[in-house]
């Protein structure tokens, strides 16, 4: 029967059908429908389709456009990209159904990231009076375990680690019921037929009550190691010394701080300053670290981030670690599951062979990981977000590309910090923090992630982009792929992309990619680049003045190095007597000089970063590093924020202008000799680097006549630079882009990569001429 209305006309039933892109599936999207068109009186059904949601509703037209309204405000997790309605013929129909996928649907249904556990959950868990009270492995359509635990897809829990634990009728209720907010919750559990929790290890002194005998260890100094959402981490009580320093020791961790988690915001806001912005953040259904400013007097030991000035601070998202903190009651040291640099464990027997030397005893599960994720890392900097790890809570949800190429790409990404990419449509899924691919058990992670993400998308990638080093052991691996097209990417350019592909812009802009090295069009390394570019081509347009960097790759572990190289032609040769970096070296020095000026294993860098190294030894704040940046993370954290002082850097007039680095050296050589602190020199440093990034961005805008610059490289994780540079450029009337969702370092380039090969392939489609395959590829990477 029609949907009978007193008022004739306006008020008779109408029926749209409407669809609705973006990430609606696997987050409880059609339960969300199912109650907005219920409490409407609205007739139809809802289901997937291979676009996103499709439905059709039936009813007084005012209900309809009320819940047209009402699909702009979808549930936590669901992005709406895009809502669709188009009129029918009302049919007449009554009560409103929720549709299973269609096949094509749930074939290209996207798998969720891995959620924090939302407020409901949070809430049964401390219920004595709910049924899943103190359950650690609550979870609904609103939180919980995703990607880190899909084997294949479509996504449900047949084909997740969950098809194991068979489910209660007390579950398979809340399950079926579209009212429910479980409905369809694929890892839904309970302490009846969900995972188990239990503490084993030499010190374990109450295997029937896990949390309260992990807490002892604790307690008494010792280290756990828990098992998370994607991989073990490893705990310890983040205010005991003895605990946090047989940490490092043990893991082989020098320097690098540890991250905290803290029970709550209240907590976080012990130990560190938190601004509005970070607290959304710290809250944020991906729950990942956040680098906060300490709070001076912070309770935590002093080897858990030892002379920093900030803190990496991230708030308990699995029910487990909520439990754990509520019964400790206060942070703990919560760091990945290694030793040293390889990969953290995730598997059980893994994590028990190389964790035993390290805990005193497992927190564990028998729910599987069967993909690892690392935490993420993110801070605000200059009042915007900057991802500096995009991991676990972000992946795999898709970037929107600005086009669609034609075939699926696979871009291969950096060496360090990998991550890799993987096209379908617009969509561009960068993958999980994969990490330095030289280590072994890193290596294979990555190609078990590549096959792994090209099963769940369904697509074989015909293009993949690499970089343009032979030696990276991604770019290996694009080189051994059977039947694809090959898109070599310069790293810079890359860099460049990534900014413009996180931002939806198409480009031309002016980029200034600073980073530590990569390889340049010309087979130099190149590290401080200003290019004229847009997705398909670049011109290098200036850069900064090369120097030799003594002993190759030797020369990032040892920043006095670069200290050596740049005095040496800052001065011609003539270093000025006195420096204490010098001293320090002893015979080392002239050895190191003399292989440089002799040009023995010294390749010329124009890099930004090896600069912040030099500076770094010259003021005396580190002669080597124990970790990739860490003497530049530290020139920040000295810098003097009242110093207002600067030095000079000219800009040569040539067709590839030179920023002029040796007056730069000399002028913080002269501050050294005669006195001046080096928290002033280290903010006449940055300050001095900004201006001559103002300086290049403007001649190349008088040139060009751009006026958008984006900001790339890891050099650009520096938040007191990324800061000064915004407000001069800003202030200057460029517009500024700068990295949002994935991270300026090398994490960002797989998406760079794709982006460019993307648009290659895009613009080969649009020409539809002959003979275009061959030249298309080699554009990205000619210098013009
Ligand atoms: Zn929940
Ligand atoms: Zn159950």
């Amino acid at each position: 029967m029609p949907v009978k209305i007193a008022e004739p006309g306006d008020h008779d039933p109408v029926r749209s059908r409407i669809s609705v892109s973006g990430l609606v599936q696997g987050v409880g999207f059609r339960p969300f429908v199912w109650r907005e068109a219920t409490v409407r009186g609205l007739s139809g059904w809802v289901g997937n389709d291979a676009g996103g949601v499709i439905l059709e509703v039936e009813g007084p037209p005012e209900a309809v456009a009320s819940l047209l309204g009402a699909l702009a405000r979808p549930p936590a997790l669901a992005r709406v990209d895009e809502v669709r309605s188009q009129a029918l013929r009302p049919d007449g129909g009554r009560g409103f159904e929720i549709r299973g996928s269609s096949v094509e649907g749930a074939r290209r249904a996207l798998v969720p990231p891995d959620t924090a556990t939302c407020a409901d959950c949070a809430r049964e868990v401390r219920d004595p009076a709910d049924r899943r009270y103190r359950h650690p492995f609550v979870n609904c359509t609103s939180c919980g375990p995703r990607f880190t635990i899909v084997q294949s897809v479509p996504y449900d829990r047949a084909r997740t680690t969950m098809a194991d634990f068979q489910m209660c009728a007390a579950c398979r209720a809340e399950y079926d019921d579209p009212a429910d907010r479980r409905f369809h919750a694929e890892p839904v559990c309970c302490p009846r037929c969900g995972p188990s929790l239990r503490l084993t290890g030499t010190l374990a002194p109450a295997p029937d009550r896990p949390i309260a005998g992990a807490v002892a260890v604790l307690r008494s100094a010792g280290i756990v190691a828990v098992k998370g959402l994607g991989g073990y981490h490893l705990a310890a009580a983040a205010d005991q010394e003895a605990a946090v320093s047989a940490l490092r020791q043990r893991k082989h961790r020098e320097d690098r701080p540890f991250a905290v988690m803290a029970a709550d915001l209240t907590a976080a806001r012990q130990l560190c300053e938190v601004s509005p912005a970070e607290s959304d953040l710290l809250l944020s259904p991906a729950r990942p670290i956040v680098i906060l400013r300490r709070r001076p007097g912070a309770g935590v030991a002093c080897s858990v981030a030892p002379g920093a000035l900030t803190l990496g601070v991230m708030l308990p998202y699995t029910p487990l670690h909520g439990l754990l903190l509520d019964a400790y009651g206060g942070p703990l040291v919560l760091t990945s599951g290694n030793i040293s640099d390889e990969p953290i464990a995730f598997e059980d027997a893994d994590a028990v062979r190389r964790l035993s030397g390290i805990a005193d005893a497992f927190l564990t599960h028998d729910r599987e990981i069967r993909t690892r994720v690392d935490d993420s890392v993110v801070k605000i900097a200059a009042g915007r977000v900057l991802p500096m790890r995009r991991s676990r809570g972000y992946v795999p949800a898709p970037l929107l590309l600005a086009q669609e190429a034609p075939v699926p790409i696979l871009s291969c990404g950096s060496a360090l910090k990998n991550t890799f990419c993987v096209t379908r449509g617009r969509q561009a899924f960068v993958s999980q923090h994969i990490g330095d691919l030289a280590d072994y058990a890193t290596m294979r992670s990555y190609l078990d992630g590549i096959s792994h993400l090209q099963r769940l998308l369904d697509v074989t990638p015909a293009v993949v982009a690499h970089d343009l080093h032979p030696d990276y052991p991604s770019t290996q691996h694009a080189m051994e792929l059977p039947d694809v097209e090959l898109v070599g990417v310069q790293h810079h350019h890359a860099h460049i992309a990534s900014c413009l592909a996180d931002n939806g812009h198409a480009g031309p802009v002016i980029g200034v990619a600073f980073d530590g090295v990569g390889l340049g069009a010309d087979g130099s390394a190149w590290g401080g680049e200003f290019l004229l570019t847009d997705l398909l081509t670049y011109s290098r347009a200036a850069h900064l003045a090369e120097v030799a960097m003594p002993g190759g790759d030797a020369a990032a572990r040892q920043p006095w190095r670069m200290a050596a190289a740049h005095l040496d032609a800052a001065y011609d040769g003539a270093i000025p007597a006195g420096l204490a970096v010098v001293r320090r070296q002893g015979p080392r020095w002239e050895k190191v000089l003399a292989a440089c000026r002799a040009g023995i294993n010294s390749p010329l860098t124009s890099s930004a970063g090896r600069l912040f190294d030099a500076v770094a030894a010259l003021i005396g704040l580190r002669d080597v590093v124990t970790y990739e940046g860490q003497a530049a993370i530290e020139l920040e954290q000295i810098a003097d924020p009242a110093e207002r002082g600067s030095y000079e850097m000219a800009i040569s007039d040539e067709p590839v202008a030179r920023i002029q680095v040796g007056q730069l050296i000399r002028a913080v050589a002269a501050d050294v000799l005669s006195g001046t602190q080096p928290p002033v020199v280290a903010a006449r440093f940055h300050h001095a680097l900004a201006g001559a990034i103002l300086a290049t961005c403007s001649q190349l805008r008088d040139k060009s006549g751009l006026s958008t610059v984006a900001l790339s490289g890891g050099v650009f994780q520096n938040a007191l630079l990324l800061a000064r540079c915004l407000s001069l450029l800003e202030d200057r009337g460029f517009t500024v882009l700068t990295h949002r969702q994935v991270p300026p370092n090398d994490g960002g380039i797989s998406l760079g990569q794709a982006a460019i090969a993307t648009a290659i392939l895009s613009a080969r489609g649009n020409l539809e001429a002959p003979g275009q395959d061959a030249s298309a590829a080699t554009v990205a990477s000619q210098s013009t």
